[in-house]
């Protein structure tokens, strides 16, 4: 009951209009059926805010390895050692946040299989039309393309192998505790707010239905080992403001080629000086392509851009995406000079990997 009350609090202190109290009620009746992991410790970052090594975050999980945003992925990220796995999270139609890179099922699953009729007009089947009963019928399966059925990474795992599902926020919550409690060892959590301004535009409110569960789950101020994450700068100001978030939050700054995103931000104007220092006051530090902070020539040469230097001056944070051994950056000659150049010439914070054994061996050389 102690624990019940704790969180209920916890909860009622994030959102107090009537949407947000439902919601109360609803995870505490999760708390009565969960109540075996509410007694393992919850993950904090005190240890790794006091180790000054750069952070290891699992993208999408150990995702050069197994699909992404699988358990399995999970559970092998942080047996390769991640600080933090990330998740990636949308709305299912009756408003579950699932672990699904794309607002769209048939890239990792097969739902055109399974529910040919159920596509719209555009041809793509969204999560945000099916039930979690319904997403939980589907196979995942490595990421393909959906046009001609190929892998998207051709090394990575087998297409159609073994069985995987799509899970829950909690469910991956519910994993990743666990770990941390039977290996000794904590990770933290990266949760991706995606696309925002589509789902309210479908009436569907993501960030006021994931900020709870977070709450609940222990992640709710920066003590704890938690960043919420968002491309949309609009949201990323709400998820301050408005919804009241007061754990760590990071904005997205995506490449030069996806530089208008569908909501209206502007991400090369976020990386001006002015822009960094306005952003200093809402967020703890930016997640930007890695393009925006170091290029290579046609010869191999390192430059690196003053983006990490102008946020280290405004004291945030930065955490590029996306380390890829097998799809390296333009002109970049190795794997070695990638983490070279982000770690020692830029002087990152963490970095988001497919490949965590790889930066975390990197990084204890
Ligand atoms: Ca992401």
């Amino acid at each position: 009951m102690k624990t019940m009350r704790a969180i209920g609090l916890r909860v009622g202190r994030v959102i107090l209009n009537p949407p947000g109290l439902e919601c109360v009620r609803t995870l505490c009746r999760r708390v009565r059926d969960n109540a075996p992991y509410l007694l393992l410790p919850i993950a904090v970052s005190a240890s790794l805010a006091a180790d000054s090594r750069p952070l290891v975050i699992a993208h999408r999980g150990a995702s050069g390895y197994l699909p992404e945003h699988t358990l399995a992925a999970k559970a092998y990220a942080h047996a390769l050692g991640a600080d933090f796995l990330e998740q990636d999270l949308v709305l299912t139609k009756d408003d579950v946040p699932v672990v699904l890179h794309d607002i769209h099922l048939d890239t990792v699953t097969d739902v055109a299989q399974r529910f040919p009729e159920r596509k719209r007009a555009d041809g793509r089947y969204y999560a945000l039309d099916f039930t979690l009963a319904e997403v939980k019928q589907l196979r995942v399966t490595e990421r393909f393309n959906p046009k001609t059925g190929a892998r998207v990474y051709a090394k990575r795992f087998p297409a159609g192998q073994s069985e995987f599902q799509i899970s829950t926020l909690e469910e991956e919550l519910q994993l990743i505790q666990g770990l941390n409690g039977s290996t000794g060892r904590s990770a933290g959590i990266y949760p991706e707010i995606k696309k925002p301004k589509w789902h309210r535009g479908q009436g569907h409110d993501i960030s006021k239905i994931v900020l709870p569960i977070l709450a609940h789950y222990g992640y709710a101020t920066k003590a704890d080992a938690c960043y919420v994450q968002c491309m949309e700068l609009g949201e990323v100001r709400r998820i301050r403001g408005e919804l009241g978030w007061r754990g760590q939050l990071i904005m997205l700054i995506e490449t030069k080629a996806k530089a208008k995103g569908e909501d209206g931000t502007d991400h090369n104007a976020l990386c001006t000086p002015a822009a960094i220092t306005e952003l200093a006051t809402i967020v703890d530090g930016i997640g930007p392509a890695i393009e925006r902070v170091v290029t290579w020539s046609a010869a191999g040469q390192r430059h690196v851009t003053d983006l990490v230097k102008l946020a280290h001056a405004a004291k945030l944070v930065v955490h590029p995406f996306t380390i890829r051994i097998d799809e390296p950056p333009k002109n970049c000659p190795s794997a070695d000079e990638l983490h070279a150049a982000l770690f020692r010439g830029a002087g990152i914070d963490g970095v988001f990997t497919d490949f965590t054994d790889v930066t975390v061996a990197w990084l204890k050389k």
